[in-house]
Order: C-alpha cells, then structure tokens, then sequence
C-alpha cells in the first residue's frame, strides 16, 4: 500500500474527507490511504460485500481456517467507514434479544449458549486484536446500567431477579447499591445500578483499520471506493453468483453480505433492514480533577434505565464519548452523509451529558457524528449461510454490534467451510425476520416508536411514575 505523502494536498483532501467521519477517524495515529479500487474481472472462492467487522471478521476467521482461499472484500468507501468507525466503542455481551424473550423461544439451554457465546466474543476480541498487534485501547472494565428514578429502580431490579430466575449468576450481571454505584459513575442522582463484567471499552476505528491490514497479511484482498451494484445469484447452468461494481465483475462461489445497516440500499433489499441512526459527541480531554470527580475508569462503559438509549465511555485520551438515539428515520430507508449532523440530537445530548455530569457544562463538545445501524422487523440479529445457492449474510445488530460481529465472523467461516461447531449450532444462525412495511407505513411505524420512546421518558422525568405505553414501547423495541 502507498504510504500517503504528508506534503501532498491531494493526498491530504483524501485523508480529512475521512477523518471527518468520528472522533475516531480523526484520532488514528495513520495517514488514511484509500486501497486501490476494482479495476478488472475478477474470480475468487469468497467474496465479501462491506469491509466493517462483520465482513473483516468473516475474511480474517475464513484465510485461517483454510489459507487456499482466495478471499476478496469489496467495499464502497474505505474500510472502516460504516458503523465499525463510528460507533461507542463497547465491545459488550449484549446480544439484541432479552435473555427472557430468548428463553421463551428456543429454552433455557439456547438461551444460555447464546448469552456464554456473546461473552467470549467480548474477550475473543480482545485476544484476537492483541495476537495480531492492533492497539484499539481494549480496555475490559465491565458495564453498568445506572438506575436514576425510582421507577429505573424497579426495572432494575426486576431484570436482576429475573436474571437469577433463568440461572443467569452474581458474577454474570448484578444488583449494585448506591454508594457503589455512585462510586463507579459520579453522575447525578445515581439511586443504584446494574453491573456487568463482561464489556471492554474499546476504540472502534482502531480495532477495524487494523483488523483490515490482519486481513490482508494473512492474504485477502481488499477492494475500496468499489460500490457493489447488484448481486447476482449463482444460475442453474453451473455460473456462479457475480457482484457488479463500477470497474469489474467479481465472480465467487460465495457471496457473503456484511453492509448492515447500508442494506436497505442495494437493490432489491429495501425491506430486508431499517437504518436507524445513532449519534455521538465527545468532549474535550478532562481535566484530571474532572476524570476524578466523575469515575468510568478502567475501561467501564454506562447508560442508564431510560428508554431511548443512551451510551458512553472515557476514551483512553481522557475525553467522554457518548452518543444515544433520537435521529429520525428517514423515508425510504434514506441514508446521506448529512443524516450524521443533526443539531437538535447532538445538542439534546450535550445537556444530558451535562445533567449527568454538570462538572461538563463549560467545557467543549470537539467532535459531532452519526451513522446507521442496522435493524430486522423482528429486532432479531442472524447469521444465515445457504449452502445450495452459496449466498451468506450477517447483521440486524440493533447497536450491539461491536462483539457480535465478531461472532458473526467467526460463525461464517464456520459455516462457509463446512464444519459443525458450537457456533453453528446457535439460535440466531439461519434465523429468517420477516420484511419491514412497505412504505410510508414503515416511515410513520419507526418515527412513531422513536416518539413514543421519547415521551416515555418526558413522562417518567416529570411523574416519577412510567407511563402506560412503557411496556408496549419495550416490547416494540426488543427490550
Ligand atoms: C453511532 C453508533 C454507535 C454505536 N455504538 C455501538 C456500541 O457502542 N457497541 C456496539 O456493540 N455496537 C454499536 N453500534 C453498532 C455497531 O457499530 C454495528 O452494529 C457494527 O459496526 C456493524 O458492523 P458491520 O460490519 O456489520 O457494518 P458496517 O460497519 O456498517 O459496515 C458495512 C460496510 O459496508 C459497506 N457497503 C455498504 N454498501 C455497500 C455496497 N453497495 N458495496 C460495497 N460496500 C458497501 C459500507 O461502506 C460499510 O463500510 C453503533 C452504531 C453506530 C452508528
């Protein structure tokens, strides 16, 4: 790869177009230098669609389990430029499902395969990224859900007890009071919280420009500035499935599709995945009587009980990293670079930041993003590989994408090579979700949830009391 010519201007406009897109971006230690584009037909055994965690997990599992494959990865921008370098930064258990509703649907056993297979994914990430030498500040500092309210109290209890009924242990997730939690963040008017060990902090642009060169040392090609038309399924004749880009044809036995919560674009797929954006904001660096003051040391990540999520991690140069939900949906599955800029949203989060922590209120927000993360109809993630047609995919992480990507990876190569593994065997593999509603009834059924979350919380703040709509709000968004 070209080093990028520090003097040069054009190489410079290339390398701020990207550092635009996070905080993270703008704080990779590298020159971004985009990787040549398809510029020629091309044949390989797998080709691989999107180059976030999910298609270079996949690329860097498939070139270990068998080196002889000749593995390429097509993606639009660079690599790195979807949610993989933009999002939170925790690297969690969470899978999009409760465990209760998991329980309910495949039984206890399922359940627990799946909750044991998240939480190595946490560390499996963490080893991986060591063994390959990628510093992405994995920090594993554990998780808590702050309780705020006394109604946040109760669900948090609730969830705690109702852990304990599906065997789920102390170590797994617990109860802490609120000295305890107030000790771990020092924000306002913490009642209490829930813990959980297993979530490391990371910096996701890190993890995925360097899981990108793992990729390719290991022998795997990638393709940037190569958007994917169409991909075509493999015909009766023997012809196998062909993905169009603007400069080539590439030809696989395989065709895996990793672009999330960018599905909705490629033709034919407008109903498969909603984009929902999340946004972002970081601080400033604290200063060091700040960091004191408001605790979220090593590597622990936090949200609180409310319904429209919000989320946040001290990153490893002392800065807050926090982000929540509330951007509109927009029509037609609508994704633009403008949709990352959206001053009501980041400046709702820069006074929640502020209410949590007011020792923040006089210093800077540095950096504003968003993007879109991917969401099924039935808020249920999946891995799904046909064998017959040769055709794979991943994704619907509902913003618990960071690990379970790397399950995804790890699943499909499984999968892609034939063999029978604990992975293969879990509920979400060739899970099916139904279509979303064709529109404009999926524009009014997303906003009106995203409303409803918000009023939700309004009516909590002001009663102290949840609103009748709490339940069926959750029960709406997989909670
Ligand atoms: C702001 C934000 C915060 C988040 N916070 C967290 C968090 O803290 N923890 C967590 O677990 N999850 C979080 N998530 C979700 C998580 O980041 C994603 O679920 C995960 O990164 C998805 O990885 P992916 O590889 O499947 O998709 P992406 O990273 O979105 O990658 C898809 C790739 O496909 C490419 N692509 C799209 N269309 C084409 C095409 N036609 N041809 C070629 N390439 C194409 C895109 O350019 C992109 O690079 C967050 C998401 C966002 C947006």
């Amino acid at each position: 790869m070209p080093a990028s010519n520090p003097t040069n201007p054009a190489s410079q406009a290339v390398d701020s177009r990207w550092r635009r897109l996070s905080y993270w971006f703008e704080s990779l230690p590298d020159p971004i230098v985009p990787r040549p584009r398809l510029a020629t037909d091309l044949d390989v055994d797998v080709a691989i669609v999107g180059a976030g965690y999910t298609g270079l997990w996949t690329a860097y599992y498939l070139a270990a389990l068998d080196p002889s494959l000749r593995v390429a990865v097509v993606e639009k921008e660079v690599a790195g430029f979807g949610a993989s370098g933009r999002n939170g930064g925790w690297c969690s258990a969470f899978f999009a499902r409760s465990h209760a509703a998991l329980a309910e649907e495949v039984g206890l056993d399922g359940m627990h395969a799946m909750r044991r297979a998240m939480e190595r994914s946490v560390d499996e990430v963490g080893a991986a990224s060591a063994a390959e030498g990628i510093d992405c500040h994995y920090r594993k500092g554990g998780t808590i859900s702050l309780a705020r309210s006394s109604t946040q109290v109760g669900a948090a209890r609730a969830e705690v007890e109702q852990a304990r009924s599906l065997g789920i242990g102390e170590d797994d997730l617990r109860w802490c009071d609120q000295l305890e939690a107030s000790e771990l963040v020092g924000a306002t008017g913490v009642l209490g919280g829930i813990y959980t060990p297993h979530c490391a902090a990371i910096h996701p642009a890190r993890l995925v420009r360097g899981l990108a060169e793992a990729v390719e040392r290991r022998g795997v090609t990638i393709y940037e500035g190569s958007p994917v038309g169409l991909i075509s399924r493999a015909g009766p004749s023997g012809a196998l499935n062909r993905l169009d880009t603007p400069g080539g044809r590439v030809r696989a036995d395989v065709v895996v599709r990793a672009t999330e919560g960018f599905t909705a674009r490629l033709p034919g797929r407008r109903r498969e995945v909603v984009p929902l954006y999340s946004l972002m904001v970081a601080t400033e660096p604290l200063p060091e009587s700040t960091l004191e003051a408001i605790g979220i040391s090593g590597g622990l990540t936090f949200t609180d009980g409310r319904h429209l999520i919000i989320y946040g991690q001290r990153t490893a140069d002392g800065r807050l990293a926090f982000g929540g939900r509330g951007a509109p949906y927009h029509f037609a599955s609508g994704i633009e670079e403008s949709f990352d800029q959206v001053p009501p949203v980041h400046h709702a989060l820069r006074a929640t930041l502020v209410a949590l922590f007011p020792e923040l209120g006089q210093l800077a927000i540095t950096h504003t993003w968003g993007g879109p993360l991917g969401v099924h109809r039935d808020w249920y993630p999946s891995v799904v590989f046909e064998r017959a047609s040769g055709l794979g995919s991943a994704g619907g992480y509902v913003g618990d994408g960071v690990s379970t990507a790397n399950l995804a990876g790890r699943t499909l190569a499984d999968l892609i090579t034939g063999r029978d593994t604990e992975e293969t065997r879990l509920c979400w593999v060739g899970h099916r979700s139904p279509r979303w509603e064709p529109e404009p009834l999926r524009w009014a059924g997303v906003n009106a949830g995203l409303v409803a979350m918000q009023w939700a919380d309004r009516i909590e703040a002001r009663t102290g009391r949840p609103p009748r709509l709490a339940s069926a709000v959750d029960r709406l968004t997989g909670h």
